[in-house]
């Protein structure tokens, strides 16, 4: 926010003693541990069924979680929908006909190799256990490169360095001959491959500190379940891995009953199931999760012009939220998909370093001509100028709002101390995704004053998310709205009984200000709203 539109004609600054503006951002680290913990204690998430031990991997959005993620969906769906005249909306069911999944390649390769310790009877991604092995190799190649930097300082040229050092030279090597390995073992299906690269590495269970393994096997992360009661005749039917197959489906009933014309998208969010091998990092990697995705449907040739241009806006949307642009990066996928002429992902750097936050793909015409194939019902566009009918090209871009929701928390977290040496903890969240706009503080409960609040607070509550708070000392109700991120608070004082002014406090600034109570909407209204994240994109 300006802190300058928030000084109105006639008011200066107020006496406050609780003033203090920020004077460091603690050098503590922002921790999976610290978010989780937080997010627990101030009701953003908590874990699945907690009273009974809890479920891994699925986690409950508390009071202020659906509140902030509900934010999230919305800026997203606007960005899209709203903003884009040729993209329009889908809620497809979570239940699709099982060969949906067979047309789709899910139910023969939406797999993991898996692997299991013996000794500590602990399971793991066998690609996983070679990635963590590359990423120890890395490391030493990163520690030389350090330490040449400190001997030759300036002259230092990391990149005749990398290409000459011999075991800098021989470490790369390594990790190109590991990669290779793995990736015929893939691409083959040879599983014995695969167990014998974890074997001849010499990789040991980080638990048990044993090499005793099983074979790898592959494991397929769909959820089933079966439909009608058995005597019917069960039928085997899947949750659904990804919300794409659901936008495909409906390809000609969208196209036809909106008259849309390639280039067009469909925009869709909803919950998707994976049975995630580990699952673990909170909310990164969840059993059942939410998905954003965005199918862009172009004429076969046009598709990299349009992978470049949702590669540019998908990143503009993410830059307008104001995280910081070094917190993210693309990441091209050099292994492409058989079915993908194009890939990257955005990167988000997570407490626990740089992961994938969305993917954006150039698919080509793989879905609907597999759709086509499978259910004999033609899935094309008729291009009246041309006079022939094509399948589509498409271009997606696929978010997971949960890990974006993990991205926004972890961002916005700080331990921040004061000029006074306190300390709070503030979530510095994009204004329009906070929780609760503003809250509102009568200094205390006697003389008219609650009365007074009660009436500002009623009238906000129609257009902004809104709490009512009167309890504790004015500094503590700061302080306990900083940590779930409220951008404003409102004091209403004795001087409010006589002049209809309050005072306004800047979350992050932490700056107050007298105002007249007819400005709190204006200010509100220019500073908390979508309106000025989506002009920004
Ligand atoms: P990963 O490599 O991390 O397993 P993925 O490449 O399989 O992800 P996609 O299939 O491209 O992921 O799904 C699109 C997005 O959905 C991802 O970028 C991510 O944000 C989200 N997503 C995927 N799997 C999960 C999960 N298990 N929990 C939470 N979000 C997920």
């Amino acid at each position: 926010m300006q802190p300058a539109s928030l000084i109105c004609n006639y008011f200066i600054f107020s006496f406050n003693p609780f003033l203090f503006t920020p004077m460091s951002t603690k050098e503590n680290e922002v921790t999976l541990k610290k978010i989780t913990a937080h997010c627990k204690e101030y009701g953003f998430v908590y874990g699945s069924s907690e009273i009974y031990d809890g479920l891994s991997a699925a986690y409950d959005y508390g009071p202020n979680g659906v509140l902030l993620k509900n934010n999230i969906k919305e800026f997203w769906w606007k960005s899209m929908v709203q903003m884009n005249e040729n993209i329009v909306g889908l809620d497809a069911s979570i239940f699709m006909h099982p060969s949906t999944w067979k047309a789709s390649g899910h139910v023969d390769a939406f797999n993991d190799p898996l692997i299991d310790n013996k000794d500590s009877k602990k399971r793991y991604r066998a690609d996983v256990l070679v990635e963590d092995h590359l990423a120890k190799i890395e490391q030493k190649i990163n520690k030389e490169i350090t330490k040449a930097r400190k001997r030759f300082g300036e002259d230092f040229d990391e990149a005749q360095f990398i290409s000459t050092h011999p075991r800098v030279v021989n470490y790369r090597e390594q990790i190109q001959s590991i990669e290779n390995r793995m990736k015929t073992a893939i691409a083959e299906d040879d599983l014995e491959s695969f167990k014998n690269l974890i074997v001849d590495l010499e990789i040991s269970d980080p638990v048990s500190g044993t090499k005793n393994w099983t074979d790898v096997r592959q494991f397929n992360l769909m959820f089933s379940t079966e439909m009608g009661s058995v005597s019917e005749g069960a039928n085997t039917i899947y949750l659904r891995p990804e919300t794409a197959q659901g936008i495909f489906v409906n390809f000609s009933n969208i196209q036809k009953s909106n008259r849309m014309k390639p280039p067009f998208g469909i925009a869709q969010i909803g919950k998707a199931f994976r049975n995630e091998i580990i699952a673990r990092q909170f909310i990164f990697r969840m059993r059942e999760f939410e998905q954003m995705e965005m199918q862009f449907f172009v004429k076969p040739g046009e598709e990299m012009q349009w992978y470049e241009h949702w590669k540019l806006q998908r990143m503009r949307w993410h830059n307008a939220l104001g995280l910081g642009t070094a917190k993210y990066r693309f990441h091209n996928h050099l292994n492409l998909a058989h079915y993908a002429n194009a890939a990257c992902d955005i990167e988000f750097e997570f407490p626990m370093g740089f992961k994938e936050l969305e993917g954006i793909h150039s698919r080509t015409d793989f879905d609907l001509l597999a759709h086509e194939a499978l259910s004999g019902k033609k899935l094309r566009y008729f291009d009246p100028q041309e006079n022939e009918s094509y399948v589509p090209y498409v271009v997606e871009t696929s978010i997971g709002l949960d890990r974006m929701f993990l991205a926004v928390l972890s961002a916005a977290y700080q331990e921040e101390v004061l000029e006074d040496n306190s300390e709070r903890i503030v979530l510095k969240l994009p204004a329009a995704l906070a929780p609760s706009k503003v809250a509102v503080l009568p200094l205390m409960n006697k003389d008219g004053l609650a009365e007074k609040a009660q009436a500002i607070f009623k009238g906000l509550k129609y257009d902004f998310t809104a709490q009512y708070d009167a309890k504790d000392a004015i500094g503590r109700r700061y302080r306990r709205q900083d940590t779930v991120g409220t951008p404003y608070c409102i004091t209403i004082d004795h001087q409010s009984l006589e002049d209809d002014t309050v005072t306004i406090r800047e979350r992050d600034s932490m700056k107050q200000e007298r105002i007249p109570i007819t400005d709190i909407a204006r200010i509100l209204e220019e500073n908390v709203t979508l309106k000025k994240l989506l002009k920004s994109i």
